[in-house]
């Protein structure tokens, strides 16, 4: 069966033969993977500036994006059955479980010591065939398998925009999102969903093809950082810790702002303005799986040319270019990893 190894001894990527995976347990599920879906992550992981191989292993199979078929189901499986679509649930408890890992919310886990698919101790899906166990797996609808490689990311989104909702007591009518990548364009339609006013803010000048998505489906783009404090909450999905505190100060009284991929930079925090207008700033990461089916039934709700539009697919083996510091103009690649494909026989 071929897989994708990042090779943690050579620092490199490239394809491998591995051994057809196994049921051992009956409450485990036989996947055929179908496609996956590259991110930041990712490139940070061919970097080799992340990640960790499965313990016994010197390679890491990437991949946690991923739309998958049920090819066979253990005797125990209730969840699902042969044929079905799903999508594999990124993080895995920490073992002995953690008070949050032990109440199924492995993305709160408090111990630091989960694994992750793709990403930290657990090989991931760019292989054609997979073993998981059900309760790592959320079923999707048929009609929404074509976009299935886009609900882990969604999951993420979902999970962080129902955070910032819980907090802020007035309730959100208008965000700020910095970043017109994946996660941001996604989140806007989220929060459109939800009946919010969106302002994008991205380093792409205004005649790109993602400044021209933003405006086509009714939201602001924003090339500078706004002047004024509007903004109920603002959503940083750039990487850019100085962006983020550059728009700190356009929080509106009660604003909530959430961080989901900036590192540490030198800036200024307004501590005074946070206190005084009784603002919050959180961090998030990952998601449950209540977020994965929030993320199914919100991708059933959105306008699937908006959706197409955001994806660009390649062949398993066109994986170099995807994995490179300059992925091209690409909002979300996604490759076909199973047989279905041509690239793969
Ligand atoms: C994934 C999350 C994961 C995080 C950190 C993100 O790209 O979407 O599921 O927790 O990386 O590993």
């Amino acid at each position: 069966m071929r897989a994708l190894a990042l090779d943690f001894g050579s620092r490199k990527l490239g394809v491998r033969e591995l051994a057809e995976p196994r049921i051992e347990r009956d409450t485990q599920v036989l996947l055929r993977i179908h496609e996956v879906g590259v991110c930041a992550t990712d490139r940070e992981l061919a970097a080799f500036r992340l990640g960790r191989t499965p313990l016994g292993s010197d390679f890491l199979v990437p991949g946690h994006e991923a739309v998958a078929q049920v090819l066979r189901a253990g005797s125990a499986v209730s969840a699902v059955n042969a044929g079905d679509w799903v999508v594999p649930v990124v993080r895995h408890a920490c073992v002995p479980a953690c008070a949050m890992c032990a109440r199924g919310r492995a993305d709160l886990c408090m111990t630091g010591r989960y694994t992750e698919s793709g990403i930290f101790g657990r090989h991931g899906f760019w292989q054609t065939r997979v073993v998981e166990d059900q309760d790592h797996l959320v079923r999707l609808p048929l009609l929404l398998a074509e976009f299935g490689v886009l609900v882990e990311p969604l999951s993420v989104v979902e999970k962080v925009i129902e955070r910032a909702l819980e907090i802020h007591p007035a309730g959100i009518a208008e965000a700020l999102i910095l970043g017109a990548g994946a996660v941001g364009l996604l989140a806007a339609q989220v929060l459109q969903l939800r009946g919010v006013a969106v302002a994008i803010f991205s380093v792409e000048p205004p005649d790109h093809p993602r400044a021209q998505w933003v405006r086509n489906y009714g939201m602001t783009y924003l090339t500078g950082m706004p002047s004024d404090s509007r903004f109920d909450f603002i959503l940083e999905a750039c990487g850019s810790a100085t962006s983020a505190l550059a728009a700190m100060p356009s929080l509106a009284p009660l604003g909530v702002m959430a961080i989901l991929g900036a590192r540490n930079a030198l800036g200024t925090v307004p501590f005074e303005r946070l206190l005084l207008n009784n603002q919050a700033v959180f961090g998030s990461v990952n998601a449950a799986p209540a977020h994965y089916r929030a993320a199914i039934n919100d991708l059933a709700r959105m306008d699937t040319s908006a959706l197409s539009s955001l994806l660009t697919r390649r062949p398993f083996l066109d994986y170099a270019a995807s994995f490179g510091p300059d992925a091209g103009a690409a909002i979300k690649l996604a490759h076909a990893i199973g047989d279905t494909h041509s690239a793969v026989r």
